[in-house]
């Protein structure tokens, strides 16, 4: 304990040189960064300019904000800091695709210090867009049977800044050969819908055009049917488009594979999925990963066809990998004859298989989806 004449004194963390933590600002709104500046004694509309800087020109060095004064700049250096993931590794797949393997500052603004973590973000180009698949979780509390991320349990939250902190990363190591458009995909770890708010935040940030500045058309969030979720996601001005990771025919199939559905059972989620407000160009996209001998029958097809009937949906069929699970692959025949049944009764159905199956092998989820995922976006919504 210190003492001065009044007294003892309250210890005071300067005394101590411990420097204060800079303000993090990467996953700031706008309303929150001009805020920011008028805290700072700054005009609102330096706020304004720094939005602009990390979202729509990715600019993250406050050296070279060259629109604000010099001592701002300065300013900024010393008391804040924009905390991108850092690449720890890539793996590049001869398709093109590269895995990032990013790691998470544990000083995030609302990350929780004690728990460093890892992340996956997947970079897919193809003609003329490209797909990034983006974590929302470290870990996942899920537990569905075929992903290797639920092994890991659920580490942590990401906040805002690093759920959008893993698109503004991919978009700038690949900044020499960018397509003109950019899908987003919330595939890779976690449920989006259970860290609803930073999902959301994030999704405001990529679909402001005066943010990152994507189409409601090209980001979507996968979710494995948390209802409570969803119907909070219905009531949004700004949303991605939903998708909704199906995989069985009937309850008893569904449970074994994803326990969640003991919660949210079928019947629920399809009634959940039949009010949700489709925008006038939108489709519900239903995900069914194909496992040999278990739901890939045709009376399987027939099941799903009865659950999306009059349903704006569509359904991507995704022939499960050899991988570390024990699951097979589906028959070629089998997967073929699937999707003629729905398709026979007006479902549209889409066969999608992995790309960079040499460096997604090991990827859990993600192993499994990334070409659903990019072909969700260029198939008719
Ligand atoms: S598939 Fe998705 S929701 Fe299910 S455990 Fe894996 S990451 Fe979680």
């Amino acid at each position: 304990m210190t003492y001065c004449h009044h007294g003892p004194v309250v210890p005071c963390r300067a005394w101590y040189d411990e420097p204060e933590m800079p303000i993090e600002l990467l996953g700031k709104s706008l309303d929150e960064l001009r805020a920011f500046a008028v805290s700072l004694g700054e005009p609102a509309y330096r706020g304004a300019q720094l939005y602009h800087c990390f979202y729509a020109e990715r600019q993250f060095d406050f050296a070279c904000m060259t629109a604000l004064p010099a001592p701002l700049r300065q300013r900024l250096a010393a008391e804040a800091s924009v905390t991108l993931p850092r690449v720890v590794r890539r793996y590049r797949s001869a398709d093109g695709s590269i895995r990032y393997l990013l790691a998470l500052s544990i000083a995030a603004e609302g990350a929780d210090a004690a728990a460093p973590a890892t992340i996956e973000t997947v970079f897919m180009p193809s003609e003329g867009r490209q797909t990034i698949c983006i974590s929302t979780q470290a870990g996942c509390a899920v537990n569905c049977r075929f992903c290797l991320t639920a092994t890991l349990g659920l580490i942590r939250n990401l906040t805002a800044g690093e759920i959008l902190g893993q698109v503004l990363v991919a978009l700038s190591e690949n900044a020499e050969h960018l397509a003109p458009r950019t899908n987003v995909v919330f595939m890779g770890q976690g449920e989006p819908l259970l860290n609803y708010d930073s999902t959301l935040a994030a999704t405001r940030i990529l679909l402001d055009p005066h943010g990152v500045g994507l189409s409601p058309r090209h980001v979507t969030l996968s979710t494995s049917g948390i209802i409570p979720g969803i119907e909070r996601l219905d009531g949004e001005r700004v949303r991605p488009k939903l998708a909704v990771s199906l995989n069985a025919s009937n309850d008893q199939q569904r449970t074994q594979l994803m326990p969640i559905n003991q919660k949210y059972p079928l019947a629920k989620l399809i009634d959940a999925c039949r009010r949700y407000p489709l925008r006038s160009w939108e489709r519900l996209t239903f995900e069914y990963v194909l496992l040999g001998g278990f739901n890939d029958r045709p009376e399987d097809a027939r099941r799903v066809a009865r659950l999306l009937n009059g349903l704006r949906a569509k359904v991507n069929l995704i022939p499960w990998n050899p991988g570390e699970l024990p699951y097979q692959m589906p028959e070629p025949a089998a997967v073929e004859e699937f999707r003629s049944i729905l398709i026979d009764r007006a479902i549209p159905a889409f066969i999608r298989y992995s790309r960079g199956r040499d460096v997604m092998a090991a990827c859990g989820q993600l192993a499994l989806i990334e070409q659903s995922v990019a072909a969700t976006q260029s198939a008719p919504a």
